[in-house]
């Protein structure tokens, strides 16, 4: 059997785990975090990630537990619509219930091992075989085979998410573009409302505070929408996850001899395409596939020709995206071509 260590037991390095060879591989997850995560979010899953999640075999499920987005439109800061797009085939679904299905796909001869992996040693264990980073956009593979210049890049945003136990307001769904400021309303699963926002901001970088960012958000949305006030208002810290975005460099290639990334150790992007976790499932669904039908270096190369370009076009789409949708003193002219181009 062929040795593959996996470091990061998220959604990438489960999805991963949960489509390779059993037969073939010997395998092992390194995870640092002992349990699900503890403050529920949503993922938007676009119909490509539906479909790594069919070739996993849990599509079904997902669809029982994942919440239809429906009644969504791009709106100013006062909740005027300036499109409302139809939607289809996107489902909106909780991180939480994401890795506890990928998690249940997994075979049971798949090795768990907890704890933090703090560096790759030349020999040993994790040196044998080949060895994939799944492990985020602060990826410790990256950084052992890719060298310090592939080390994450901090943006100057914050972003704050979590779920009321509510359902969305009537005619409050939809993305709002401020000046600077982004606030998004969309379902979540059970008939809740899952809401995000993103501004600039010098919190953190490490540790922010969802106390203290909450506040500077009522503050910041004060004058704006009464659904986007509404929805903080009722926002707690405790169902708040709070965090400066990064970003993965440009790395050329997710391929170096015996290692190789998937998800946002690959391809971290900005999240404003609602992508990463959606392209980080078809990356290890991708990579298993190859890996179960071809020699390692020929899939590994194979692998890495169909995922490099089309996550790099996604990078550059989502990069331009966060800075249309947080304009600042660009923020009066793309509010009048927007209204123009809706008419
Ligand atoms: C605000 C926001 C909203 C988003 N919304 C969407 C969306 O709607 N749709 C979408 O598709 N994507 C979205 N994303 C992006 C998505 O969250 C990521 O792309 C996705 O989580 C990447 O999955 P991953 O498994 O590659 O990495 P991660 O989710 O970062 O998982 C990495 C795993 O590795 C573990 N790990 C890390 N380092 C180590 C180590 N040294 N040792 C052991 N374990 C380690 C971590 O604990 C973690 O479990 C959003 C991101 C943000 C910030």
């Amino acid at each position: 059997m062929e040795a593959i260590t996996i470091i990061g037991g998220g959604i990438a390095g489960l999805a991963l785990a949960a489509g390779l060879d059993r037969d073939r591989f010997d395998v092992t997850i390194h995870e640092q975090r002992p349990g699900l995560p503890t403050v529920e979010t949503s993922l938007a899953m676009w119909p490509e990630a539906q479909g790594s999640l069919a070739v996993l075999g849990i599509l079904p499920e997902i669809r029982a537990v994942g919440a239809t987005f429906g009644g969504m439109a791009l709106r100013d800061a006062a909740g005027d619509a300036w499109v409302s797009p139809e939607v289809r085939g996107v489902l909106g679904v909780s991180r939480a219930d994401l890795i506890r299905l990928l998690g249940a796909a997994v075979p049971r001869n798949v090795r768990r091992a907890e704890g933090k992996v703090d560096d790759i040693p030349a020999t040993g264990p994790l040196a044998a075989g080949l060895l994939v980073g799944a492990d985020g956009v602060h990826s410790v593979v990256r950084r052992a085979f890719w060298g310090p210049k592939a080390n994450a890049r901090l943006t100057p945003y914050v972003a704050l998410r979590g779920i009321l136990p509510v359902p969305v307001e009537a005619n409050a769904g939809g993305e709002y573009w401020g000046r600077g400021q982004l606030f998004g309303i969309t379902p979540a699963s059970s008939g809740r409302t899952y809401w995000y926002a993103s501004f600039r901001s010098e919190l953190g970088p490490a540790g922010v505070g969802a106390a203290e960012v909450l506040a500077r958000a009522r503050e910041r949305f004060d004058a704006g929408a009464p659904a986007v006030r509404n929805v903080l208002e009722q926002a707690t810290p405790e169902s708040t996850l709070a965090q400066r975005i990064w970003t993965a460099p440009d790395l050329g290639s997710f391929v170096r001899p015996g290692a190789v990334l998937v998800g946002d150790a690959a391809h971290g992007m900005t999240p404003n395409l609602g992508r990463g976790a959606c392209e980080a499932l078809v990356d290890a669904v991708t990579l298993a596939e190859l890996l179960n039908t071809r020699p390692v270096g020929e899939a590994l190369r194979e692998y890495n020709r169909q995922r490099l370009l089309r996550t790099r076009l996604l990078r550059v789409a989502s990069s331009a995206m966060t800075r249309l949708a947080l304009a600042e003193r660009a923020q009066p002219l793309r509010d009048r071509l927007l209204r123009l181009a809706a008419r």
